[in-house]
């Protein structure tokens, strides 16, 4: 569907914002490359609605300089406007206008006339809101509106799209309609940048993530990557007796991170620790294992990690 080509989707160099005293971006410097499905994550107030306000060029940096496609997103703003559609956190609409009306209106800021109506319909279709076009936006559901903002940021048909928190307070089936609606952009080609609070999510679909705290990023790497830093993997072990295994000592009893009734949980590094050196060591307190179970670290477990280790 696009031209393939060098020059990335979204250039941020160097960018700090301030609110009065606050730091919401302290030097961020990313590239998105074309095609890619980008995850930004990162607490509340990390800074990632105002980046991406900035991006959108609705709002100025301090310092620094941001492209879309190589156009900068304030001298060029036209054109960076152009190749971007942007679903905003907030909710914000106009309620004396249908779905329908609101999204030709939006298409005018772009230019488009009523030969764009084709493509309208095909968007309210793919976010199943064929049947409320005629509907007043303020007699919508919060997940109506949502789905409404992310037909408004595709009416111009952008190469990038950018969703901030798209799924907050959506329910489950909303919620999986509206991934399988961002997997088939990203499929025909689009860029995409996801910021999400549900992790899980952030894991399943996004290539590369950069993790943002305190208006600095402070982790970037493919999302295997970031689920191979080391963190390890629990192992879960089901034992016959309720009393506490506490005849662990050394170097296995500090491995120990929740005990409750006749289950044990236990923190081994991923690649120094044995998990049969562990289950002897267990046996060897007089416990008799009838159940055992390891979970790899997942996103949320790398998340908490980096974002607390920046704190300390
Ligand atoms: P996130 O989207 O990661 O939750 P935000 O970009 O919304 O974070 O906010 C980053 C920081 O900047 C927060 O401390 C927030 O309170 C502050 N902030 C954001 N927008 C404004 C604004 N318009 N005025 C004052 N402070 C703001
Ligand atoms: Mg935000």
């Amino acid at each position: 569907m696009h031209p393939l080509t060098m020059t990335p989707a979204i250039n941020i160099q160097s960018v700090h914002k301030r609110f009065g005293s606050v730091n919401a971006l302290n030097g961020v410097s990313l590239t998105i490359n074309g095609g890619e499905f980008f995850g930004l994550l990162g607490p509340n107030g990390a800074g990632k609605s105002t980046l991406i306000n900035i991006i959108a060029g609705l709002t100025r940096a301090d310092e620094g300089d941001v492209a879309v496609l190589g156009h900068h997103v304030v001298r060029n703003y036209r054109q960076s406007r152009r190749c971007i559609g942007v679903v905003p956190q907030e909710l914000v609409y106009d309620p004396f206008f249908t779905v329908r009306e609101a999204l030709r209106i939006q298409a005018g800021y772009f230019g488009l006339g009523r030969g764009n109506d084709p493509w309208i319909d095909e968007l309210l279709d793919a976010l199943m809101l064929g049947d409320k076009r005629d509907t007043n936006m303020r007699a919508l559901s919060g997940g109506m509106k949502r789905r409404v903002l992310i037909a408004q940021a595709l009416v111009h048909k952008p190469e990038v799209v950018v969703l901030d928190e798209p799924t907050a307070g959506v329910d489950v089936e909303l919620r999986q309609s509206l991934w399988a609606f961002v997997k088939r952009l990203h499929r025909d080609g689009h860029t995409i940048v996801l910021t999400t609070h549900y992790l899980e999510e952030a894991e399943a679909l996004c290539d590369r993530i950069a993790i943002l705290n305190h208006g600095e990023v402070i982790a970037l790497d493919t999302t295997q990557g970031l689920l191979e830093r080391g963190i390890g993997r629990t192992l879960r072990v089901c034992v016959t007796t309720a009393a506490p295994v506490t005849g662990l000592t050394g170097k296995y009893a500090a491995k120990i991170v929740r005990q409750a009734g006749n289950r044990l949980d236990l923190q081994l590094e991923r690649r120094s620790d044995s998990v049969v050196d562990m289950l002897d060591a267990v046996r060897q307190c007089g416990a008799t294992i009838i159940d055992l179970s390891t979970e790899e670290a997942d996103l949320e477990d790398v998340f908490v990690e980096l974002t607390r280790r920046k704190k300390a």
